[in-house]
Parts: C-alpha cells; structure tokens; sequence
C-alpha cells in the first residue's frame, strides 16, 4: 500500500535497539560458539568441551579449563565494552581486528540467558553467577543477583539457554545449526590440535566430535576428515619477509621491491591435498591470525590452482592458515563480517597460489619420474 500520510516516528525502546544490534552479532548459534570458542582459547584452555540442545537453538554449554574469571570481575562482565584484552587506543591496532572488543558476552546476554560458573587457580571455590542484558540477574526467584560460590574445576563453564535467539528459532532448523555448530568446531580443533575438543548433544553419552590433546595439524585433519584426505596431504610453510620490531624502529628485508611503499610481512601455513585427492566439494578452511574467516576471493584463486590439475567436477582440501600484521587487516569492516579484507591482498593472494601451483607441479613431476623407472 501506498502510504497517503507519513506515520509517526518513534524511538525504539533500549531494550529493542539493543536486541536488534545484538542479532547483528550473534546471527545463529554457530556464531555464538565461534565466540564462545574463542574466549576458551584466549583463556589458554587445552580441553574445550561442547554441549548443545536442539542445534543450540535451547542450550549451548561450553566448558574450558582455562584460565578463569576474576570475581570481581563478574559483575561487568556481560556489559558492553568490558574486556581484560585491551585497554589503550594503540593496542586496537594490535589485536582487535576482528575481535569483538567486549561485545560478544554483552550481545549473547540480550537473545540469551547467561549462566556462568567459573575459577580461577588461585580462588578457593568457584562462583556462580547469571545474565539478562547485559546485567547481573538472580539465579531463581527471590534470590540475590550476587555471584554465588560453589563447587568447581578450575575453568569456566559458560551456559546460554532458555531465550535463545527466540526470534532466530523461528527461521531456523536444530539439525540444520547442529551442523554448522560442529562444522565451526571441527575447524577451530584443526587450527588447534593441542586442545582436546568435544561437542555433544544434551543426554546423549556419544560425542559426535572428540578430539585428544596434544595432537599435530596431520593428525587432526585424519582424525575428523578422514584418511582419504590425510594420506594425500601437502605441506608448505612460507610468507614475506619478517618485520621485526624494536622500539617502533622497523628493521625491514624488502619483500618485492616493486610494491608498494609498505612492504609486506605475513606468513602461511597450508595443508592441501595432492592430485590424488578428489572430492565433489572444495572443503575449505581459512584461519587469519587465527580467527575463522572467508574470503571468496582467496577461495576462487585456490580452484584455479586445482582446475588446472584435477579432472573437471573434482576438488581438493585446502587448510590455510594465514599470519598478518593486525595493522594491515582493515579494521573498517564491521568484526562480524566474516570475510575479512587485508592489505596487499591480491599479491598475498597471487603468491599463495603460485606457491601452491609449484609445490603440486613438482608433486605431480615427481609421480612422473615414479611412473617412468
Ligand atoms: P572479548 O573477548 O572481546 O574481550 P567477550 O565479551 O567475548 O569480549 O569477553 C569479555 C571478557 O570476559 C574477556 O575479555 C575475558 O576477560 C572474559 N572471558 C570471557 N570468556 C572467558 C573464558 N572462557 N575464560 C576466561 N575469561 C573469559
Ligand atoms: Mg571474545
């Protein structure tokens, strides 16, 4: 309908704007896990353990053994803006790239009931405590909303449940979030095979995702892709030259003199299967500075290396795993936009895959050289 007479204007109620900005943030449970993931990680956990109701949509569990939470801390910690990982403008060029910046808990706390259980080493028991927007809220009816202490590992053991994304919900399928919720996990247990992952559905004994401690990147890729992958599986470390940094001085090898006047200073990791290796979708999994991110463009230039190689129809396993100077990350881009842009990306890009390109030809020339003697 056309509208013949404009409606009023009216201002959204705080607790709208702030639910309407925390669905930006948190979009599905694969998200909130993926922030959740992380938080254990920066806490220094080496066991991470998952558990999930109706593909997140009613409960998500996740337990670390890392670190801890202050309680004093506690009381802020679901408010927005509150982080123990920065805390001068400088250091947000350093890390905050494409770190929530003290978001994540805060928006999870608007479409989720927060419960949190956590120790620290030096704490004598554990507290308890739980969330509604952004604030501290008593654990039952009538009950104070200061933490309450218990009975705990050390760790944190965080629980988002009942409200769960209830606007979300309607759009989406448990089994369908179920799958991207372990999808997320078996790429973080890659990048991280020091750290036992597991991922479970509430009342069932059966992980569908275990991971043990202390494995290598090969044997975590066999142990939840598969050996198909696994036995085919190439291996290249390489980047720019380094920057090293005393005192704001940059001590720099020019990486390529022809570029700009910046050089540029990143690292790779890649794990990618051999011609051997064909399989109907590209199974692609990109890690800058070791964050989960897409980049299409990253992931289109890695098929053309393979176009080239593998019979049509067929395509590889690629892990990369990319280091760059958290200054060259564009940081305008709004941190849940998961494709990520950086400086000098198509000539780290072009680099990337003539190296790839080279690695598989000399792969392929050496099968040659197998098949001719
Ligand atoms: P950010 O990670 O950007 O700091 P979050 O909202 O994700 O923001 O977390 C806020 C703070 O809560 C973190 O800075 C950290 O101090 C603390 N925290 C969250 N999760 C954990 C955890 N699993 N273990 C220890 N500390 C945590
Ligand atoms: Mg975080």
């Amino acid at each position: 309908d056309v509208m013949t007479s404009p409606l009023p204007i009216r201002r959204l109620t705080e607790s709208l704007i702030n639910k309407i900005a925390a669905g930006e943030i948190i979009h599905r449970p694969a998200s909130a896990l993926k922030e959740l993931l992380e938080n254990c990680l920066d806490a220094g956990a080496t066991s991470i353990r998952v558990t999930v109701k109706e593909g997140g949509l009613k409960l998500l569990q996740i337990q670390d053994n890392g670190c801890g939470i202050r309680k004093a801390d506690l009381p802020i910690l679901a408010e927005r803006f509150t982080t123990s990982k920065i805390s001068t403008f400088s250091d947000l060029s350093k890390i905050a790239t494409y770190g929530f910046r003290g978001e994540a808990l805060a928006s999870m706390s608007h479409v989720a009931r927060l419960s949190v259980v956590t120790k620290t080493k030096t704490e004598t028991c554990a507290w308890k405590a739980h969330y509604l927007d952004g604030v501290l809220v008593e654990g039952k009816p009538g009950q104070t909303v200061d933490p309450k202490p218990c009975a705990g590992n050390d760790g944190t053991t965080i629980i988002a449940s009942a409200a769960l994304f209830p606007y979300i919900q309607l759009k989406r399928s448990a089994s369908d979030e179920y799958a991207r919720i372990l999808d997320v996990m078996t790429k973080y247990a890659i990048h991280n095979p020091k750290v036992a992952f597991v991922c479970k559905k509430v009342g069932s004994n059966t992980p569908d995702l275990s991971t043990p401690p202390n494995a290598d990147k090969p044997q975590a890729i066999r142990m939840l892709y598969g050996n198909a992958i696994s036995k085919d599986l190439l291996h290249a470390s390489f980047g720019a030259k380094k920057v090293q940094e005393a005192e704001g001085v940059e001590d720099v090898e020019m990486a390529d003199a022809e570029d700009t006047n910046r050089p540029e200073s990143w690292s790779a990791e890649a794990r990618f299967t051999n011609p051997n290796y064909q399989s109907k979708k590209m199974v692609f999994l990109l890690f800058i500075n070791h964050r989960l991110v897409e980049s299409p463009r990253m992931k289109r230039a890695l098929e053309n290396v393979y176009s080239g190689i593998l019979p049509k129809g067929a395509s590889p396993f690629v892990y990369l795993s990319l280091q760059i100077d958290p200054r060259d990350v564009d940081v305008n881009v709004h941190p849940t936009k998961k494709e990520v842009h950086f400086l000098n990306e198509e000539s780290i890009t072009d680099q990337i895959t003539s190296r790839l390109q080279r690695a598989l030809a000399a792969q392929s020339q050496s099968r040659v050289f197998e098949y001719q003697t």
